[in-house]
This record gives C-alpha cells, structure tokens and sequence, in this order.
C-alpha cells in the first residue's frame, strides 16, 4: 500500500510499495479518499483494459538474456537494421544547432505540413498543410483519430491478424473492435464480401493497413476500388495506416483516400520511422478534412504540445531530399525477403512472399500442433532455448493464432542463423514424419 505523509514530510518518508493494489473504478469518477488513510491505487477500466504491443516486452526479454551473455538474433522488432540516411541526421542536427529548440505550431512547422501535402501526390491524393497534422510518430495519430471517431458502443473493423494497438486503442475508446480477416489467399490480402458481412448499423470506422503488418499483403486496385464503395454506402470512415507505403516491393500504392469522395472520411496515418530509418526521432502525421484536423491539432495541444522542430527539420530533408536511401533499403529488404522466405518453406513453414512491409508471417501449425504448444510458448521457448526472437502471431488477433512474425530487417547472416535455430526447433517433429 502506498502510505500518504504529513505536509512537509521529506520525500523518503513515503512508502512505496512492492506492488501496488490495483482496483478499477468507472471512468470519470474519482471516489473520495480520506487523507493519512492507506489508500488503493484507483486506475480507470479504460486504462486497465488498454493492450500492449508484444514486440516491447519480447525485446526487453531478449536484452535481459544478452546481459547475462548469451547471443539472440533479433527479429522482433519493426525497425530498419540501419542508421538514419546522412542527410537527415545532418538536417536535424543542424536545425538543434540553428535552435529549432523551443515550442513549434501545435499542427506542425508550415513548411513541413507543405512538404508532406506535396507527397501525398504520389498515392493519387490532393491535399493542402491544412489537411496535415504533425505528430510524434504514427502512433499518437492512430490514437487520437480512433478517440476523434468513435464512442462508446460503437464498432471499429480492424484487420485480424493486424496491428495491435488498432483493437487496443478501438477497446480504450469504449468502442468493440471486430476483426475482418486478413490473407494473402485473397489478391489484395483483404475480401471485402468477408468485411461487408461485418457491418451493422453500429460500425463506424474501417481500419485498413496496407502495405500490411504482419503479413506483408497490400492492397491492390480492385479491392481498394471495391472498399471504398463499400465505405461510402455503409457511411463509414477510414483509418488509412500507410506507414509501410514506400516499403512495397511491387507496383505502386495507392490510398483510398484517392477515390471519389473518400478523401471527405478518410485519415491517412503515416510517419518516418521505416522507410527513412527514424524510429526513435519520434515523427508520424494524419491527413484528413479540416474540420477534424482543428480537433486533432487540440489533442496535440492537450498532450504534446507539438512535435519537436529539429525533428521536424528532419522530416522535411527526408520527404525533399534524396530517395536512394528508400530505394536502397527496398532492394536490400527484397534480398533478405527471398532469402527467408524460401528458407522457411523449405523447412516446411507454409510462408507466403510479402509484397511490402519488412515481415514474414508463417504458419507453423503442424510444429505446434506436434509440440502441443500454442505460438506465445513456442516463440518464448525460441528465444529462451535457441536465442531467436521473434513475436507469436497471437499478438496480433485470433487470426494470427500458429504464425510467428519474423522481421527480415536483421542481416542475412542473422536470417541465415535463424533458419538454423528454426530448423533445431523443428527436428524433433520432422523426424517424426510430420513435417513436409
Ligand atoms: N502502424 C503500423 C502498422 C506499424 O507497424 C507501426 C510500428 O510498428 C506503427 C503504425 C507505428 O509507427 P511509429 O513508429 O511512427 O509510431
């Protein structure tokens, strides 16, 4: 129990304790504590029911292991093996230097907001800097357009296996979030009968993520065409998370804000952090009607404050600089794609190709089914036996249940070594006949 002291009292007079009792309370509703009384910490349904993101805890894992000496081979985490391109280091750096230090517009530099409404050409979408704001990464945006749109009761169609912090988010808001599924059986990954049979008078947002994580489908011009008729007679919104949109190894992608009329309920997510290496500078942006965007800009304000200008500098060198660096990522990820790709087939792990992203989602049904082990445990002996981590597709919604998410940003060396690890770990089972 945490012990209140008496006004004045040094800060070592507090007693924390070795683990605090948690008790839930409704949302907004604050009960009276009686001072000097030992007290329960009070955290709100909402904030108890908010989920996590795998990757984290595996990686803390993995690092723990390392401390103790032994070698993992990471392939857990959603971030490029390579440093930020020169000149985007060079261009925040020189910003800090020039003092782009202090508060920057709640909604984003000017000319930043500008650059990234001059990019969204390229998807097929016209939008002015009114449209852009700025965030610390994607991940703030996701969240405050998911609090911007739906209320409690209401449902959000996420994709199933998908980005966990879509049903996390949709959950906190008090909405249900329904998986639709997700499969590269279909062209675009995405069937949109399969989506339309989930909408009910209820549903009020579709989140789509393409290029997708974690199976690497994206989707194609058919399907996106189909989608967004299907939007615009269900009176849905979207929540376009394209933040692997420059990471597609074939063809070119389009948003669905693209299409007649869709641009009105649509917000495109996006951010730095994979195609130009920027994962810990913190800088993603949503694109969406004005009316919202000033909303939006009052989260920024309410949390933030707005994202740091250096940062932002950053951003404007990584949207008008040169793009060999995003090119040279793509043809090395390419490399390391078909590398493992073909290894994990061979082993017997059904894996189809990814056309984007930077991940391999197998089924490794028939090893579990062999081990009788469901994936979490699978993938937690990998790491804690064979040093390999990677994420068990149950992170990622029922329907990643028997996949691993296997990131193929490591090194070929590592992917080399990992296949290795997988092979041990399937020995047993293959001997025993059951796998192709
Ligand atoms: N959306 C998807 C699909 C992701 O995979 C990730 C990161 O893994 C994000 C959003 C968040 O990116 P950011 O680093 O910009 O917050």
């Amino acid at each position: 129990m945490l012990k209140s002291g008496r006004p004045g009292e040094p800060a070592g007079a507090f007693l924390y304790p070795a683990r605090a009792s948690v008790s839930p309370v409704s949302h907004g509703v604050t009960p009276h504590r009686k001072r000097s009384m030992a007290v329960a910490l009070q955290i709100t349904e909402p904030v108890l029911a908010l989920g996590t993101e795998s990757a984290f805890e595996v990686f803390a894992r993995a690092r723990r292991l390392e401390a103790c000496g032994r070698t993992v081979i990471h392939l857990e985490l959603g971030e490029p093996d390579a440093p930020t391109p020169p000149h985007i280091l060079a261009a925040g750096v020189r910003a800090l230097r020039n003092g782009a230090t202090r508060y920057a517009p709640p909604a984003g530099l000017p000319e930043l907001r500008s650059a990234i409404a001059d990019s969204l050409r390229d998807r097929g979408v016209i939008a002015s800097p009114e449209h852009v704001i700025v965030t610390s990464g994607a991940k703030p945006m996701l969240f405050y357009a998911l609090l911007a749109l739906v209320s409690p009761g209401d449902a959000v169609l996420v994709p199933d296996p998908g980005f966990p912090i879509y049903r996390s988010v949709a959950t906190f808001a008090g909405a249900r979030p329904l998986g639709y599924p997700v499969d590269a059986k279909w062209p675009g990954g995405i069937n949109p009968e399969a989506i339309a049979r989930l909408i009910t008078h209820n549903t009020r947002v579709l989140v789509l993520n393409s290029p997708h994580n974690p199976t690497g489908t994206a989707i194609d011009a058919a399907t996106l065409a189909e989608l967004a008729e299907l939007v615009c007679r269900h009176d849905l919104t979207v929540i376009s998370d394209e933040i692997y949109h420059r990471l597609l190894f074939e063809g070119e992608h389009r948003s669905i804000a693209a299409f007649h009329g869709l641009a009105e309920r649509t917000v495109i997510v996006d951010g730095f952090s994979k195609a130009y290496a920027m994962t810990g500078w913190r800088l993603g942006y949503g694109v969406m009607p004005v009316e919202l965007a000033r909303r939006i800009e009052r989260f920024v304000i309410n949390t933030t404050s707005c994202a740091p200008p250096f940062v932002q500098h950053a951003g404007i060198a990584a949207l008008e600089g040169p793009q060999d660096c995003v090119m040279t990522l793509l043809d090395q990820l390419e490399a390391h794609r078909d590398l493992l790709v073909a290894g994990l087939n061979r082993l017997g792990f059904a894996c189809p190709v990814p056309r984007g992203a930077f991940y391999a989602f197998p089924s490794v049904a028939p090893l579990l089914r062999e081990l009788g082990l469901p994936a979490d445990l699978f993938a937690a002996a990998l790491l804690d036996e064979l040093g390999l981590a990677c994420l068990p597709g149950t992170g990622f919604g029922p329907g990643g249940a028997d996949h691993l998410r296997l990131s193929f940003v490591a090194s070929t060396l590592d992917l080399e070594r990992a296949l290795e690890r997988l092979k041990t770990a399937s020995e047993p089972v293959a001997r025993a006949g059951s796998l192709s």
